[in-house]
């Protein structure tokens, strides 16, 4: 013991000496200054002093003030001042990989050291951390990982929350399973950190836990909205919301430059505003209001127009324009690089930052321009408050983020570009005024953020709960409604009866909802429960080259791109990989080309021509060896045998193998003279994707569609969807896994009765009787 705490007191000494050296060289010195002027800087005392006295403390601070970087960093100096220095252990989590990966970047800069020395990330697939990690960040999703493995999370000082105020799935998971954690590990540290000011809900759930506020400080930004734009432009609103043309003329001939143009891209940036307009007559300050209002109506011509306007006219600063998703992001980036001035690049420095981009470009994100070079970067709401960009002065808002939501009634998901809250408009307008005064430009008119909710829905209460209710099983949390009824708020009943319904449905959950041998299994594999079930199939049949490539394919981004203008041509592009009416299997065959491209040339090529995504091809690359390792790490593969892939090249066994796992999202085809329509159980009538394979087809010779995906828009819509054979379906289709028979079968019944296809439907029940009374016998 003794030896021990000398090793752990030398360590101790060994950081502290390192740090005296770092803080006395020149860029060091530079650093602790940047550090002192932070806000979270002045409060170091009083958080530190919370933090000891209380097992429990809330920290709330405007979005740059220094929470993410200082606070796990003044925890990790003062216990390095304290004799268990060389012991403690900081968790701190983020909602997402990307500013898990660039935070801990920033800190480990911060203190003069690499990463992977004292200061670590950990993120899904990615990692940087060694033996004397005292300092991890990492995704919520890993640490929930860690915690089925390790339930006391033994060895952990300090666990600190961030960025709860977003109330994302996880993380308000992750504060149930931490809430009861907390009695029996009484050293144990939480520290929750928000950019709102609504901590008082976190307080009561952690029986009024002390809140500490660090005041910041931010300069005056001017606000406009959609009526203050539409006047710039030399249009007015008359009070009827008619649109004047008063002041255009004037404003033409003061432009010097190109005029023609210049006024087309005036009228069409008009035209959008006008659009907007059009809207505003109908807007009565309700949400349902709202809804009225086309969300494909995102503004493009306007936002080129005040970009424009910001380069020619107004004071050096950088751009953050908000943009509801990547989609949008890559489309509008297309468009400005075509622009005379915004496409210049000696002029404009033009960057992108969402979610799925990669490390190395982020970086470019927060480096300072070169003198005249004005920065503008389209961000999705990554930049609302996770990832701060010093140097932003003027900020555009669309007003909208794309948001997965959740109808219970229906049990459908729909991804939609839907209205921000109030506080969410108030933090895009907090980014234009950190380093001096700025200005917000809201696409929107005044009366439509008057209607917008003051807070965002949590995710718990508006996405599908299955993975979250397998989670809850298999760290034996008891009943799932119990537990969730203990959130901070709890998800609808409904939504947990069908979350738990689907779990037994697939054979995850036994009828006393029991986590069943497969639900076991699916709790390690880190995919929606049916990709996990494909992948288990996979390995069991000897075909799992093809499921692993599907699996993956179906966990990223699709791979499968649609540029607006070249739509045709992508979709020719993707039909060129289509055999046998499978959208998966088209990715199989599309990824296996790739793959050999790749060997000779990089693939980059072969990505071009054909509409691929690079980025998503070595995403499904680098997932596939991940799950291998994981198959091999539950045994369900052998670590040196080939057998798995004995029938890789059997496209029945396959397309079997991907039935199995989407049921039972399942429609039948019923045929009509020239084409066919689709309808599902629940919906009746349903449309494909366009960028289906299936949507190129006039017949599909299978009575079957299952579907990876439906989402609701103004009708119902699959994605990604394989033609199966009746035979596949009775086969495939349930779970088989389980064993039960019977049951199956029963479901099955369901179906077939609903579809009146009257010869299987009778075949059914001759089946059945048979099964019962062989079982009975
Ligand atoms: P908070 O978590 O309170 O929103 P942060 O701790 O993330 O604030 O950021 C504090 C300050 O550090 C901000 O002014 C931000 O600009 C700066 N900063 C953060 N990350 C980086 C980075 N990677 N490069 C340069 N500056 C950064
Ligand atoms: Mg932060």
């Amino acid at each position: 013991k003794a030896a021990m705490e000398n090793i752990i007191w030398r360590r101790s000494l060994q950081l502290r000496s390192q740090q005296q050296f770092w803080q006395e060289s020149p860029e060091g010195r530079k650093m602790l200054e940047f550090r002192r002027s932070l806000p979270a800087y002045k409060e170091k005392d009083a958080l530190l002093m919370a933090i000891s006295q209380n097992q429990v403390v809330i920290i709330s601070g405007q979005t740059g003030c220094g929470k993410t970087t200082q606070i796990p960093q003044f925890i990790l100096e003062s216990e390095i001042e304290s004799v268990r220095g060389a012991q403690c252990s900081i968790i701190c989590t983020q909602p997402r990989r990307i500013s898990a990966i660039s935070v801990s970047e920033r800190v480990a800069a911060e203190r003069g050291e690499i990463l992977g020395e004292t200061v670590g990330y950990k993120v899904r697939l990615e990692g940087m951390k060694g033996r004397d990690t005292h300092l991890l960040f990492c995704t919520t999703g890993i640490l929930l990982r860690r915690l089925l493995v390790d339930r006391n999370l033994k060895g952990v000082t300090h666990v600190i929350v961030d960025e709860i105020h977003e109330r994302g799935m996880n993380e308000d998971f992750l504060l149930i399973v931490l809430k009861d954690l907390l009695p029996s590990r009484p050293e144990l540290r939480l520290i929750l950190m928000s950019a709102t000011l609504d901590a008082e809900l976190f307080s009561s759930f952690f029986g009024g836990a002390p809140m500490v506020h660090i005041p910041g400080f931010t300069y005056p930004v001017q606000t406009h909205f959609l009526e203050n734009i539409l006047e710039m432009t030399g249009y007015m609103l008359t009070p009827d919301n008619q649109i004047d043309d008063y002041g255009q003329e004037k404003m033409w001939k003061m432009n010097k430059q190109a005029p023609r143009k210049r006024k087309s891209q005036i009228a069409s940036a008009v035209e959008d505003a006008l659009r907007a307009a059009d809207f505003m007559e109908y807007s009565s300050q309700t949400q349902e209001s709202l809804s009225c209002w086309n969300p494909d109506c995102i503004g493009f011509n306007l936002i080129e127009y005040l970009l424009c306007n910001i380069c020619e006219k107004e004071r050096p600063g950088a751009v953050l324009v908000f943009m509801t998703g990547w989609d949008d992001i890559s489309s509008l980036k297309e468009k400005l690089q075509a622009h005379p001035i915004l496409g210049d690049t000696s002029r404009v420095l033009l960057l992108a930052c969402h979610g799925s981009m990669a490390s190395s470009e982020q970086r470019l994100i927060f480096d300072k321009p070169e003198d005249g070079v004005r920065k503008i970067v389209l961000a999705t709401n990554i930049a609302e408050t996770s990832i701060t960009i010093n140097d932003v002065v003027f900020v555009i808002d669309c007003g909208k983020a794309k948001e997965t939501s959740y109808d219970a009634l229906n049990n459908t998901p729909c991804l939609l570009p839907s209205w921000i809250s109030k506080v969410s408009a108030q933090q895009r307008r907090g980014r234009a005024g950190r380093v001096r005064p700025g200005e917000c430009y809201h696409l929107y008119p005044r009366c439509v953020y008057d209607a917008f909710a003051e807070y965002q829905l949590p995710e718990i209460l508006r996405t599908p709960l299955q993975s979250l209710c397998l989670q809850i099983k298999s760290l034996k949390l008891g009943s799932i409604s119990e537990f969730l009824s203990r959130a901070l708020q709890s998800p609808e009943i409904l939504a947990v009866q069908n979350a738990i319904e689907y779990l037994k449905i697939i054979g995850a959950l036994d009828e006393k909802e029991n986590l069943t041998v497969l639900g076991r299994h699916l709790t390690i594999l880190p995919v929606e429960p049916k990709l996990g079930k494909m992948l288990i199939l996979g390995a069991i049949f000897n075909c799992l080259d093809p499921i692993l490539t599907v699996v993956a394919g179906l966990s990223v981004r699709d791979p499968f791109l649609t540029p607006l203008d070249k739509k045709d041509l992508a979709e020719a592009a993707k039909a060129q990989f289509s055999r046998d009416y499978s959208d998966h299997l088209a990715l199989v065959r599309a990824y296996e080309g790739w793959k050999d491209a790749e060997r000779d040339l990089g693939g980059y090529d072969y990505c071009w021509k054909n509409f691929l995504s690079a980025q998503s091809m070595k995403a499904i690359d680098s997932l596939r060896r991940e799950f291998c390792s994981l198959l091999k790490d539950t045994g369900l593969i052998d670590s040196n045998s080939y057998t798995c892939n004995t029938w890789s090249y059997d496209e029945h066994l396959v397309r079997a193998v991907i039935c199995y796992g989407l049921y039972p999202g399942i429609c039948s085809v019923v045929h009509n003279e020239k084409s066919f329509s689709l309808k599902t159980m629940e919906d009746g009538p349903v449309l494909l994707y366009s960028n289906s394979v299936n949507t190129r087809e006039s017949k599909i010779p299978y009575p079957w569609l299952v579907f990876n995906e439906k989402i609701k828009v103004n009708s119902v819509f699959l994605r990604d969807s394989t033609a199966v054979s009746d035979s596949v379906l009775l086969l495939f289709g349930g779970s088989i896994l389980k064993g039960d028979t019977v049951g199956h079968l029963k479901m099955l019944g369901g179906y077939f009765e609903f579809f009146m296809k009257p010869d299987i439907a009778e075949m059914y029940q001759s089946l059945r009787r048979e099964l019962e009374e062989l079982i009975q016998n």
